[in-house]
């Protein structure tokens, strides 16, 4: 779990979702109430397996060298919450935060956006660092919602997945969608897709879609 956390940092750096040190990828250590996560402070070229820390669902150290990201009280409260979680995922990926910003839900105005997320993206509360309000805040919009993203208002965007690599795709997908709805903005007023249509969408990619690999 180590290299896996550790690899995926990798991909937020290549799908440009962060800048300097601001994102994180956690990924729960399956039948142990533990996560990896992502070292305070340290570059993403600098990540080693070995440079990771293991923290218990209260988000205290049980293992490294480094003080655990900033963001561990948030991911902690999503896997004390949600026991179907294995990973989440932390970013301010540009476009996502623009919509957080706004405090307004992404419509769901694409099919690829009825796939993965079920609807909109919808919005959480402002919530500062520090205690548990941003964890409560995530698992308080994402429990029984669809989508496995929510954009934090004025802040950025927490995902969650099966995994830590699902949370890493959800995160992808989110700035994907973000972008281009935004883009669809500039042109006009994007047309949402009936609901029963999102819900047929949903139904294939989750049940059908792919190698029917567990999701
Ligand atoms: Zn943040």
């Amino acid at each position: 779990m180590r290299k896996t956390v550790s690899d995926l940092h990798a991909e937020l750096v290549r799908y440009q979702l962060v800048a300097w040190t601001a994102g994180n990828v956690s990924g729960r250590i399956p039948g142990e109430d533990l996560f990896v996560i992502k070292p305070s402070g340290v570059s993403y070229d600098e990540l080693t397996p070995e440079a990771m820390v293991v923290c218990d669902l209260d988000g205290n150290l049980v293992e490294g060298e480094h003080a655990p990201s900033s963001d561990t009280a948030a991911h902690a409260y999503v896997y004390r919450h949600l026991p179907e979680v294995g990973g989440v995922v932390h970013t301010h990926s540009t476009y996502a935060s623009a919509w957080a910003a706004r405090d307004e839900a992404i419509p769901c105005v694409l099919t690829a956006m009825a796939d993965e997320f079920g609807g909109e993206i919808p919005v959480g509360p402002f919530a500062l660092i520090g205690d548990d309000s941003i964890g409560q805040g995530i698992v308080k919009t994402l429990k029984g919602h669809r989508s496995p993203a929510v954009l934090m208002r004025n802040h950025g965007v927490f995902t969650i997945g099966k995994d830590p690599k699902a949370a890493v795709k959800a995160a992808v997908m989110c700035e994907d969608v973000a972008r281009t709805v935004h883009i669809s903005r500039q042109l006009g007023e994007p047309l949402p897709i009936p609901q029963a249509d999102v819900d047929r969408l949903y139904d294939r990619y989750q049940n059908v879609y792919g190698q029917r690999s567990p999701r």
